[in-house]
């Protein structure tokens, strides 16, 4: 199960609410896409759901019960950033096997379960390669390795592929798709790219100044703009 909802959940820092009341609901297996320009509150959101950020009120519940009664590590979701973090000095697979070697986990279901990502997203034959040794997309892929091996009852991805170049986005794009075709786990993608908005998500949910402007599929979206920011901000690119 991957069910995550979000009620009258605010965030403020110091005196500044960069998120006001805000509400959602996001069903299992869905693959939703919070989109808006920067500063929008789209990291915020995604962190409070990691319970990297504590909300100032209101409540996110997870898999229905409350996010506070369940600590971070074990809400059973992995996030994948958009700088990596991989570390240079470590192979490719120990990388990958980090933090199931940080919770103890037996090494040969260690070892399984970093050779089925590596199937998973095609770096089986680059396991004993460092980082530097591998082309940007192959470190992103890494990085979601990272993240599968947990096998986390979602993924929360935060612009993951802004740091690619135009041409190699469109291809990660797809196999991001073909990784939540095939997991069926919930996915919850942040991005100001309203290209990628529109061909990954069920459900995009966009934002401007912390609030939530308009919820629906891209082709709601596309056809029945609520209003002139939705309108604009769907229809033109940056
Ligand atoms: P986005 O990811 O959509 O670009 P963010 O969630 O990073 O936006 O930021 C939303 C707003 O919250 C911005 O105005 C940002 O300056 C502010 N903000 C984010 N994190 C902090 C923080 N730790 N302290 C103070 N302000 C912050
Ligand atoms: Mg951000």
């Amino acid at each position: 199960m991957g069910t995550i909802t979000l009620n009258q959940v605010t965030k403020s820092f110091g005196d500044v609410q960069v998120i006001p009341p805000l509400d959602l609901s996001i069903e299992d297996g869905e693959f939703v896409v919070f989109v808006g320009p920067s500063g929008c509150g789209k990291s915020t959101l995604l962190r409070l759901i990691a319970g990297l950020e504590d909300v100032t009120s209101g409540e996110i519940v997870i898999d229905g019960r409350p996010a506070t009664e369940v600590p971070p590590a074990r809400r059973g979701l992995a996030m994948v950033f958009q700088s990596y973090a991989l570390y240079p000095h470590m192979s490719v697979r120990k990388n990958i096997a980090f933090p199931l070697r940080m919770a103890k986990m037996d090494k040969a279901e260690q070892d399984r379960r970093v050779d089925h990502a590596a199937r998973i997203l095609n770096l089986t034959d680059y396991l004993d390669r460092r980082p530097g040794q591998l082309s940007g997309g192959q470190r992103q892929r890494v990085a979601i390795g990272r993240a599968i091996v947990r096998e986390p009852q979602a993924f929360l991805f935060d612009e993951p592929l802004s740091n690619l170049d135009a041409a190699l986005r469109v291809g990660m794009r797809m196999e991001i798709s073909e990784l939540h075709a095939q997991l069926a786990t919930t996915m919850v993608y942040v991005t100001h790219d309203q290209v990628e908005a529109m061909t990954m998500a069920d459900k995009i949910v966009v934002l401007r100044a912390g609030h939530i402007e308009q919820v629906g599929t891209p082709l709601d979206l596309y056809h029945q703009p609520r209003n002139v920011f939705v309108a604009g901000f769907i229809g033109s690119p940056t």
